[in-house]
C-alpha cells in the first residue's frame, strides 16, 4: 500500500517536470527563448541556442563593414562577405591566409605587437587594403581581442574609406580654390583703394583750393555745396586708409615673434606728435607677449586714437595704459576718461562699420575696432571692453605671454 502511495507521488512528480519540458520545447520553437540555464552539481550553466546566433550571422554578413577574425599568429579564421568583396578575393581563399597578405604596405605596428602580446588595440588606424588585382583601397581598423572557448583572438573590423577621401580631396580643391578667389579679390580691392586715392586727393585739395581762394566770391550756398565736397572727400580718405590698412594686416605676412608691449605704446607715443602733445601715462612693465608687428601696431594706434577722440568736448583727454597678467595672458589695459559706452553696444563696437548712434560727431569710418578684434584674434588672443556712461572706458587686449 505504502509502495503504491509512492509510486504514485513519483509519477505525479515525473509528470510534472514532463510538463515544464515540453513547454520549454515549446518556447525554443517558437523564438521565445534563446539561452536555456541547465542546473548541475557544478551550478548553472548557460546554453545558448544556435538559432540564436543567426541574427548576429546576418548582422556581420550583410553589415557595411569588412569583418575579420584572427588568431595571434595573424591567420584569418573568419571572414564576411564584405572583405571578401573589398580585397576581391574569394572567400576561400580569404580563410586560412595570413593578414598580412591584405596588408603589405603597412607594418601596422600595434596590430603586430598586439597579435604578439596578445594585448587588445583600441585606436582605429588608416592603412591600404591591398587587393587581389594589385589595387589599394584606404580603410580604417579597429581591433578588439576577443577570447571564444579559451582561444585568445582578434576581432578586426574594416571600414573603406573611398568615398570618404573622395570628398576630401573634393572639399581641399574647393577650399584651395576658394583661397586663391579670396587672395585676388584682396589684391584687387587693394590695388581699387591704392588708385582711388590720387583722384580723391585732387578732389579734396581743389575743393579746398577753391574755398580758401574764392570764399568771398561765392554767394553762401554753392559755399556750402563746396564744403561738403570737402568734408565728403575727407571722409572718403579716412575710409580708404583705413580699408588699405585692414588689407595690410590681411596681407602680412610675418613670422609671429615677442614684444614689450608697454614699450611698443610709449615708442609710438614719441614718434607721432599728436600722441606726444597727448596726456597719455603708461606704467612700465617688462612683461612681453607673442605677436606681429603690424598688428600690434594697428592695434594700439586704434586704441589710443579712440580713448583720445572720444570725449566730450571741453573735457581735457586723460590717458592711462598698463599691462596685466590674466588668465595666464596678458592684458594691455587702455584707459580713457571719455563718452563712455552703453553696454547694449560693448559688443557690436567691434563689428566693421559698426558706430554708436548719437557719436556722429566724432569722426571715424567704423572700421578701427573691428581690425583690432581680427589682428588680436590672428594672434589667438581676445579683445573686450569695460566702460561707465559719461566716465570713461577701458579697452583691453589680451595675447600670449612670451
Ligand atoms: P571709428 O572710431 O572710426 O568710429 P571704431 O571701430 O574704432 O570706429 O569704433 C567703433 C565705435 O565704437 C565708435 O564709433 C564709437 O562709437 C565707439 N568707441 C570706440 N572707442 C571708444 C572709446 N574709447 N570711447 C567711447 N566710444 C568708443
Amino acid at each position: 500500500m505504502e509502495n503504491t502511495s509512492k509510486l504514485r507521488a513519483e509519477l505525479r512528480d515525473f509528470e510534472a517536470r514532463f510538463a515544464e519540458v515540453q513547454e520549454t520545447l515549446n518556447a525554443i520553437r517558437s523564438g521565445e527563448v534563446d539561452a536555456i540555464v541547465s542546473s548541475g552539481p557544478g551550478g548553472g550553466q548557460i546554453f545558448t541556442l544556435r538559432g540564436a546566433e543567426t541574427p548576429y550571422r546576418i548582422l556581420v554578413e550583410e553589415m557595411n563593414q569588412g569583418a575579420l577574425m584572427l588568431i595571434p599568429d595573424g591567420t584569418i579564421l573568419y571572414a564576411n562577405t564584405r572583405f571578401a568583396a573589398l580585397s576581391k578575393t574569394p572567400l576561400e581563399q580569404v580563410i586560412g591566409s595570413s593578414w598580412q597578405k591584405f596588408f603589405p604596405r603597412d607594418k601596422y605596428p600595434q596590430l603586430a605587437t598586439s597579435l604578439k602580446t596578445k594585448k587588445p588595440v583600441d585606436t582605429p588606424e588608416e592603412l591600404s587594403l591591398q587587393a587581389a588585382d594589385g589595387s589599394f583601397c584606404p580603410v580604417q581598423l579597429s581591433v578588439r581581442s576577443t577570447s571564444t572557448s579559451g582561444v585568445v583572438g582578434f576581432s578586426v573590423i574594416i571600414t573603406d574609406l573611398t568615398e570618404r577621401k573622395q570628398s576630401e580631396k573634393a572639399l581641399r580643391k574647393t577650399s584651395d580654390e576658394l583661397l586663391e578667389k579670396n587672395e585676388q579679390l584682396k589684391a584687387f580691392s587693394y590695388s581699387i583703394s591704392h588708385d582711388m586715392r590720387a583722384p580723391l586727393r585732387a578732389m579734396q585739395n581743389f575743393a579746398k583750393l577753391l574755398l580758401n581762394e574764392y570764399a568771398d566770391k561765392l554767394e553762401p550756398e554753392p559755399r556750402s555745396y563746396l564744403e561738403q565736397i570737402a568734408s565728403s572727400a575727407t571722409q572718403l580718405d579716412r575710409l580708404i586708409n583705413d580699408v588699405l590698412a585692414d588689407s595690410q594686416l590681411s596681407r602680412d605676412q610675418t613670422e609671429a615673434s615677442t614684444f614689450n608691449l608697454c614699450k611698443m605704446v610709449g615708442e609710438m607715443v614719441e614718434n607721432y606728435p599728436n600722441l606726444r602733445e597727448a596726456n597719455i601715462e603708461i606704467v612700465a612693465s617688462s612683461a612681453r607677449v607673442w605677436g606681429y608687428e603690424v598688428a600690434l601696431g594697428q592695434c594700439i594706434s586704434n586704441l589710443l586714437g579712440n580713448a583720445l577722440k572720444f570725449v566730450p568736448v571741453g573735457r581735457v583727454p586723460c590717458v592711462k595704459v598698463w599691462t596685466e597678467p590674466t588668465n595666464g595672458k596678458l592684458r594691455l589695459w587702455v584707459q580713457d576718461n571719455g563718452i563712455g559706452i552703453l553696454p547694449k553696444d560693448r559688443e557690436k563696437i567691434f563689428d566693421i562699420f559698426s558706430r554708436v548712434n548719437g557719436n556722429e560727431a566724432y569722426e571715424g569710418t567704423g572700421i578701427g575696432l573691428s581690425m583690432v578684434k581680427k589682428a588680436v584674434e590672428k594672434m589667438g588672443g581676445r579683445v573686450g571692453v569695460e566702460s561707465e556712461i559719461g566716465h570713461g572706458s577701458r579697452f583691453w587686449i589680451e595675447l600670449e605671454c612670451a
